[in-house]
């Protein structure tokens, strides 16, 4: 009788305090929404200023000689970055913010991944030639995926920029399209300055850099890996990085076979 009073109480005991930590969640669930939806709100907010400023500062540009006032011109130069770069910043919070609240309807159409993939080094060509990267893509096959094509290529975007950001001018950047059984692999492998071991899980988490100064030199902001792993995820793959510091650095993302 005594073993089984025992139990009965460690049985109540447990439930009462699961319900009572269930009880406790509650103001910490809603103090997190709250702050998401700030964080929306006021990305959101941001975006149209950031425009007019964009476009005030294009206007002045047209009405200066830039012959004569070589120093307004440089400053609207610099005005004009650092608006694009907060733009940039901007529209990732608000990204970021509406996959926390699952407000982002994904697409799920069936499409070929090559064309996106032509495209997004086609879009990235000038960045790469200024730094005589050779920007490459291997593919041979048509690569059919179910998914959202704007966030699939998104995703190319994020991890082709970053290859060519961290790696030092001459080097090379591939984009490789791979088939393993029904499942498509997009691999994207530099000659840049590498990763550490012990980085490879921190890099995908919101604003981690692993070199602060010489990224904001760069010009990133750590947004970009968080936003690349949520397309991925939401689109049911794994992304994952190999690298060798100093050599450089290898995504492979696994997109699983949908059927
Ligand atoms: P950022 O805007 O800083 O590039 P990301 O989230 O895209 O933000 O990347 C996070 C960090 O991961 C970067 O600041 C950089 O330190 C590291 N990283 C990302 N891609 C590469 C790469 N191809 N080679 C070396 N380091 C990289």
């Amino acid at each position: 009788i005594l073993i089984v009073l025992g139990f009965v109480f460690v049985g109540v005991a447990v439930f009462i305090s699961l319900r009572m930590s269930k009880r406790a969640m509650v103001p910490i669930k809603s103090a997190f929404k709250r702050q998401r939806e700030f964080v929306g709100d006021a990305s959101h907010e941001l975006r149209t200023p950031l425009s007019v400023l964009l476009s005030s500062v294009d206007a002045m540009d047209m009405t200066i000689d830039t012959q004569k006032d070589e120093m307004a011109s440089k400053l609207l130069a610099n005005m004009r970055e650092e608006v694009k770069r907060m733009t940039n910043l901007v529209s990732d919070l608000l990204t970021l913010a509406r996959s926390d609240s699952n407000t982002i309807e994904l697409k799920k159409e069936e499409f070929d991944l090559r064309p996106l993939a032509e495209k997004a080094i086609e879009s990235l060509h000038p960045i790469a030639a200024s730094k005589q990267i050779q920007l490459g893509l291997n593919s041979t096959d048509i690569f059919t995926v179910i998914g959202d094509p704007q966030r699939l290529s998104q995703l190319i975007y994020i991890l082709l920029d970053n290859a060519i950001k961290y790696t030092p001018d001459g080097g090379e950047v591939k984009l490789n399209l791979l088939k393993e059984g029904r499942e498509v692999r997009i691999m994207v492998q530099d000659t840049g300055i590498g990763i550490k071991k012990e980085d490879y899980h921190k890099i995908f988490e919101r604003f981690y850099r692993t070199d602060k100064s010489r990224s904001r030199q760069i010009g990133g902001h750590g947004l970009g890996l968080s936003i690349a792993k949520w397309i991925v995820e939401t689109h049911k793959g794994t992304i994952q990085v190999t690298s060798v510091l100093g050599k450089g650095s290898t995504f492979i993302v696994k997109l699983p076979d949908y059927d």
